[in-house]
């Protein structure tokens, strides 16, 4: 079981985005960053894996006894960095300049044609290629929507 102020801590690092402080509580059990277990009182960022480690039941289970059929079983802190998660462009590290150059020549344009595609400038192509930038997120989103290989 991880920490979960060094889980937040990295995830905050990971996906630059605030997590965020937990305030007066809004509801019984569900605040922030944290959400109690009903069945032990713990509180965990999630509660599907402590349920079924520890209790041995399902989140179905669990929402029927407690009577919760619709409160997330999530903190709120845990929902914004998994969906952040899902909408995080491939890491900077994965768009070498030989990746982009061949993406750019497989599509047969020039680094201008390229940049424009990317919605960047052509000098901004000709640093990725020779290594010396790296695409920001935004552009690595469109690198990955023109990356064939990505399936998007
Ligand atoms: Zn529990």
């Amino acid at each position: 079981m991880r920490d979960l102020g060094t889980a937040h801590s990295t995830a905050a690092y990971l996906y630059g985005i605030d997590v965020p402080q937990p305030r007066a509580a809004p509801t019984p059990h569900l605040q922030p960053s944290i959400i109690s277990c009903l069945e032990c009182g713990n509180s965990y960022a999630a509660l599907a894996t402590h349920l079924s480690r520890i209790h041995k039941i399902s989140v179905a289970e669990y929402r029927r006894q407690h009577n919760l059929p619709h409160t997330p079983l999530a903190s709120l802190a845990t929902s914004r960095i998994r969906l952040a998660a899902q909408r995080q462009p491939d890491s900077h590290e994965s768009w070498t300049a030989l990746r982009i150059s061949e993406l750019r020549r497989a599509r047969g344009v020039s680094q201008q044609h390229f940049a424009a595609l990317c919605k960047v400038t052509s000098t901004t192509v000709r640093n990725w290629e020779k290594g010396r930038t790296t695409p920001q997120p935004r552009a690595r989103l469109r690198l990955q929507q023109l990356d064939p290989g990505t399936g998007s």
